[in-house]
């Protein structure tokens, strides 16, 4: 079990299970303030049975505002749904905004730019960009009490996915430095217990991908060319989707050396750049 802390004033969330073979086990929905309040993002589109009456009852009938932080389904599935019960206003990044249209194409968020920012209640809430995990990520800071809604970006005990086609690393990596820098005394995130410590999470997850990258150039020294191959190496021994999943995490890696000018990409079999 994870230590409980103190909770936080003016903040719940609900814990939604994930529907099987998903790939976290559960997501998390936020609702800031006293009301009117602000809620932040409305889990799978198979826990709305739980999440709907949640939100109605702990905001007093509906929040006035729905805030994506990004398009993958476990963090919007619920939307239509509670914008149908609500008429809450919807917010995302534009650039999300174009990817949920694939899965959720009722939904029609107003677009939220890095540093606009929306107020429910007493609460002012700041689009903060973190692109990586999904390239128009959206976090959400709430300067007046240091507490940042943190979305993918920093997770416990997991670390983030960051994978092909939308995930890029090096953003990602950027946006931990740009996280590091704002300076959260609390990361209230979209999976796992609050990140009491920012700075030592953060320190701790890249400090994690370094040694991945290392592990990566030496299976490129040692002449492995595919991505697969390096998984099957780094990943030896754990189950075959988390070899499958470690896969794409590992081609994010290549594609950052390559970004980097460190390493060459051909046609898929990837070497050092002599
Ligand atoms: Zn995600």
């Amino acid at each position: 079990m994870a230590k409980q802390d103190a909770p936080e004033a003016g903040i719940r969330t609900l814990r939604v299970e994930a529907p099987p073979r998903s790939f976290m086990d559960h997501v998390l929905v936020t609702l800031v303030g006293e009301g009117p309040h602000i809620l932040i993002d409305s889990g799978y589109e198979e826990g709305i049975e739980k999440v709907r009456p949640w939100v109605m009852e702990n905001s007093g009938g509906g929040p006035e505002v729905l805030l994506l932080t990004h398009h993958h389904y476990d963090h919007l599935g619920g939307g239509e749904a509670i914008v149908e019960a609500t008429g809450a206003r919807v917010y995302a990044h534009p650039v999300e905004i174009e990817l949920m249209k694939e899965r959720a194409p009722g939904l029609e968020p107003v677009p939220l730019e890095d540093g606009e920012k929306i107020q429910a209640g007493g609460v002012e809430l700041e689009a903060f960009l973190t692109p990586g995990h999904s390239p128009g990520h959206l976090a959400f800071w709430w300067k007046e009490r240091d507490i940042l809604f943190g979305g993918d970006n920093v997770l416990m005990p997991n670390s983030t996915w960051v994978g092909p086609p939308r995930g890029n690393l090096t953003h990602y990596l950027e946006t931990l430095e740009k996280i590091r820098t704002l300076a959260p005394r609390v990361i209230f995130p979209g999976h796992g217990p609050p990140v009491t410590d920012p700075a030592g999470r953060i320190e701790a997850l890249l400090r994690h991908r370094a040694q991945r990258e290392t592990q990566v150039l030496t299976a490129l020294s040692e002449g492995l060319e595919t991505p697969e191959e390096m998984a099957q190496r780094i990943y030896r021994g754990m189950e075959e989707r988390v070899i499958q999943i470690g896969t794409t995490m590992i081609i994010a890696h290549l594609e950052k050396l390559v970004e980097d000018g460190r390493v060459e990409n051909r046609e898929g079999k990837y070497a050092l750049d002599a």
